[in-house]
């Protein structure tokens, strides 16, 4: 028998039983008389006391010889501790061992195995089995397990039924390249691998499923984005017969549960927002509403005076930084430097301070006179003692512009706070997005979204005016979910088509099985699909979503620990018909 109990459970109640403990040592502490060891699992970890007196002269020797990350099994009895640990649940007990096992020895690990580690990321990614040992990571794939299992239940006491559809397809645009799968047995021809199940999950709706939803992998060939896995699950949902309300009702639903279930925090009905609103006001279509900060637009208030760089630009945008008054002009000077670096591209900011008198102090006190500043301490919401920060520039440019520095001060000040959730929807997405390098129109979600019912007229006299039934669920300045109704009909899948365009005979080839399946009798429906590897990481109160995945892939989309992608052998190659012209000289891959 390798054990009676975890490392996690036993308590002052166990006082002189007889147990079997395995696991790792975590740590020995040898005074010669008297050794102690940490042993540690999943579950905890519990003292062991090796003791001249009471324990036999092998025993004793064969502890001195224990390393860090040992594996071994104990038999001995609880016995209370003479001095207490109330940091650790165990803390009140320690096991006086009689026996000792070495399962298997270790290596001296790369870096220590606790709640803080010397490990830097790359080396924790090469030995990510080791870093699993680590409580943080470990606690985080179980709060992951946590929320599968909560989704899970939730949609399955709500009539949703989970359905696997295959990895091994033809391209679904999501807007990202396709990761491709070779055929072997059809020469010369490819999978794809699924962006998103969006066109099976559509299917399904066509084949009657009501309700649907899966815990599935997507894969998407992007370019290096921080915090973005080529490989990523999604909580995938569709329903037929539904409104555009009752997706958003049913997801909140299955939100507030989770913030419930998995955090203990009530939050009430969810906030809406329009597209438009959110890139007003925020400058962001995922604005992080916790903290206030809105824009206001000040163009009307600040053009026509002297002040060129104003009375050239598309939009003027002010925030107001409360009691930013207090910031020394070497901070205000350190936030003109930040938005000034090339990651923000500001070309320079202008500030007015509000003094707690009611008088103002700017950087461009020249141009403009008290009144100006009153009326921008007005649009932007400042009262005394706060700062106000100007940018200004092309509409596009200076949203971002402002969102970003919004956000940083947002941390900056601590009004980012990991334990408030305040989630919010946004609504109205244009249904077309233009993009200046290919001077066309692409569809702003995919292209299966349906127009909603009153703008579909403007799409040829002003496409970018169209309006889709499409959503985003934001959490804390996350995007975590979004979808749209979906076009059911033919016609109107065709007309988006020709005018994304693609040629009649592109879209039969790439789309036909959907095509084929609106002419019998496809009902009307829609969904959503959330992230689930970042709803896990925002839950856990992380920005990251790389420790919320067991084994994830480096910025440059590799595995360092397995060492993939790989070359393959010739034979490999050929077998599958790929003849790569491959470069003699810098070729890494073996040859027979
Ligand atoms: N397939 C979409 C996506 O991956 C989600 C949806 O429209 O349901 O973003």
């Amino acid at each position: 028998m390798y054990r009676t109990h975890t490392n996690g459970e036993l308590r002052i109640n166990a006082v002189d039983k007889e147990v079997v403990l395995s696991g790792w040592v975590q740590k020995v502490r040898d005074k010669g008389f008297m050794i102690w060891v940490d042993l540690r699992d999943r579950y905890g970890i519990t003292q062991l006391i090796f003791d001249e007196e009471r324990t036999s002269k092998e025993v004793m020797q064969a502890a001195s010889e224990l390393s860090r990350e040992y594996v071994i099994r104990v038999t001995g009895t609880v016995i209370e501790r003479e001095s207490k640990n109330p940091q650790l649940p165990t803390g009140d007990i320690e096991i006086l061992v009689k026996e000792l096992t070495v399962l298997n020895r270790s290596k001296t690990p790369p870096f220590t195995i606790e709640d803080e580690t010397d490990g830097g990321e790359d080396l924790r990614m090469k030995y990510r089995y080791l870093d699993i040992r680590r409580t943080p990571i470990r606690e985080n794939l179980i709060l992951r397990h946590q929320v599968s299992m909560e989704v899970r239940n939730y949609l399955s006491q709500k009539d949703f039924i989970e359905v696997e559809t295959p990895y091994l397809i033809k391209s679904t645009p999501e807007g990202a390249r396709d990761f491709v799968v070779p055929s072997r047995m059809n020469k010369g021809q490819f999978y794809a691998l699924p962006q998103s199940p969006q066109t099976f999950k559509q299917l399904l709706m066509v084949g009657g499923m009501d309700k649907y939803f899966q815990i599935v992998r997507c894969f998407r060939d992007e370019d290096l984005r921080a915090d973005r896995q080529p490989e990523f699950t999604q909580i995938d949902c569709e329903m037929a017969f539904v409104t555009q309300e009752d997706i958003l009702n049913t997801f909140e639903g299955l939100t507030k549960h989770l913030l419930k279930a998995i955090k203990g925090v009530e939050v009430s009905e969810f906030p809406r927002m329009t597209y438009e609103d959110a890139m007003r006001l925020y400058g962001n279509d995922k604005p992080d509403i916790r903290f206030g900060m809105q824009f206001g637009e000040l163009n009307e208030a600040a053009k026509h005076r002297d002040f060129n760089v104003f009375n050239q630009a598309e939009l003027i945008i002010g925030i107001a930084v409360p009691n930013g008054n207090s910031f020394s002009r070497k901070e205000i000077d350190a936030l003109i430097n930040w938005v000034k670096r090339p990651q923000v591209g500001a070309m320079g900011m202008v500030y007015v301070r509000c003094n707690e008198d009611g008088t103002f102090k700017s950087s461009v006190d020249k141009f403009y006179q008290e009144e100006d500043f009153a009326k921008w301490a007005e649009i932007t919401g400042a009262k005394p003692n706060d700062l106000i920060l100007i940018l200004s520039g092309d509409t596009h440019k200076v949203r971002p512009q402002m969102s970003a520095l919004r956000m940083h001060l947002g941390a900056q000040l601590g009004l980012r706070k990991k334990d408030e959730f305040a989630p919010l929807w946004v609504v109205d997405f244009p249904l077309l997005e233009w993009d200046e390098e290919t001077g066309r129109y692409y569809a702003m979600h995919h292209p299966f979204t349906a127009p909603k019912a009153e703008s579909i007229q403007l799409l040829e006299s002003n496409p970018g005016a169209v309006k889709a039934n499409a959503y985003d669920l934001v959490l804390n300045g996350n995007e975590i979910g979004g979808g749209s109704i979906r076009i059911h009909d033919k016609e109107t899948q065709s007309e988006i088509f020709k005018f994304l365009g693609f040629s009649p005979e592109e879209a039969r080839k790439q789309f036909g099985f959907l095509m084929d399946a609106f002419e019998f009798g496809s009902p009307p429906h829609g969904g959503i699909a959330f992230g689930l590897d970042r709803l896990a990481a925002i839950l856990g109160g992380q920005e990251s979503i790389r420790d919320f995945i067991a084994f994830p892939k480096n910025n440059a989309g590799r595995d360092v620990m397995i060492d993939a992608p790989a070359p393959l052998d010739e034979e490999q190659l050929k077998e599958l018909n790929l003849n790569l012209q491959i470069d003699e000289a810098d070729s890494s891959i073996p040859r027979h």
